[in-house]
């Protein structure tokens, strides 16, 4: 399929048509499975979420399914009855499916009873650190997706709600990515841009901007933050780049007593929110 049949199965329809498909041949289905390919979603800028409590997550920030495949066994149940019903509201495609179906459009082990199809969000560099936010978050070529998705549930749970991904990022809409945030990657802002565009904007950032380096000279627990503080986590196996490290006003370290000789990326991130924070 290409990224226009993509498009045209899941938003070309009557606002909040509600059909019953029991063949995974179905064109809204083969359209679903197609946002498995990294190159589909950056060419629709959609993307999939599987299970209830992630859907009923996004609800409550006020964004309702493009798309929802759910059980047709569990149709009366009341927390699909209730996305349903939004995204019939909001003029989205209600599919329900049998077992078959929702097990080719499923990567767990044992599938969820609810599948749904949502916009990408991203935010301009121009409006990165523009609120009156006390604490940003930068990820340089973060790479793996589950540790992504992690760090913005983290990030969530410290109310850190600016995120940028610089330089060639993992897909934060990437299946593996959204299940690891829990939901979080509704809550949080994301934006994107390169190294070279993002050392253009430190310059005009008036901020202090901490960078975490296994040899930084600073120990992370005398750190004197202030408001707005932009922490910067490196790349898992090449940690923070030479320029971006001359980038940061502080360089800090995290002590470590044990034989590892790094946490890992997420972990590293969960320990500075939380210290920034203290
Ligand atoms: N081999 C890499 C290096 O030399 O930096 C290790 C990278 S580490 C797995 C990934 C990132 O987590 C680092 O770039 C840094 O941002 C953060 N990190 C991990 N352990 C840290 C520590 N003890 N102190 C400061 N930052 C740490």
């Amino acid at each position: 399929m290409t990224p226009g049949d993509i498009d045209d199965a899941l938003t070309r329809h009557p606002p909040g048509e509600r059909r019953h498909i029991v063949s995974p041949a179905n064109n809204a289905i083969k359209a679903i499975r197609a946002l498995d390919l990294k190159k589909n979603r950056a060419a629709t800028h959609l993307f999939v979420v599987e299970g209830a409590r992630a859907a009923l997550e996004a609800l409550s920030q006020a964004t309702a399914p493009l798309a929802i495949a759910y059980l047709d066994e569990a149709a009366h149940e009341s927390h699909v009855m209730k996305l349903a019903a939004a995204t019939e509201d909001s003029g989205g495609l209600i599919l329900e499916v049998n077992r078959e179906v929702l097990g080719k459009l499923s990567r767990r082990d044992n599938p969820q009873t609810v599948v749904s199809v949502y916009r990408q969000t991203w935010h301009s560099l121009l409006d990165f650190g523009s609120g009156d936010t006390d604490r940003l978050l930068a990820l340089e070529t973060v790479r793996d997706p589950g540790n992504l998705g992690t760090i913005l549930r983290t990030a969530d749970g410290f109310d850190v709600r600016d995120i940028l991904l610089i330089g060639e990022a993992t897909d934060p809409y990437a299946g593996e990515a959204v299940r690891a945030s829990m939901g979080s990657i509704f809550a949080v802002n994301l934006y994107r841009t390169s190294l070279a565009d993002f050392l253009d904007w430190r310059r005009q950032f008036g901020g202090l901007v901490v960078g975490t380096h296994l040899s930084g000279s600073e120990d992370i627990r005398t750190l004197a933050w202030r408001a707005p503080s932009l922490i910067v986590m490196g790349n898992e196996q090449k940690g923070l780049s030479a320029e971006m490290s001359a980038a940061c006003d502080r360089l800090v370290r995290i002590p470590m007593s044990g034989r590892a000789d790094s946490f890992n990326l997420a972990v590293a991130t969960a320990i500075t929110l939380y210290e920034s924070r203290r």
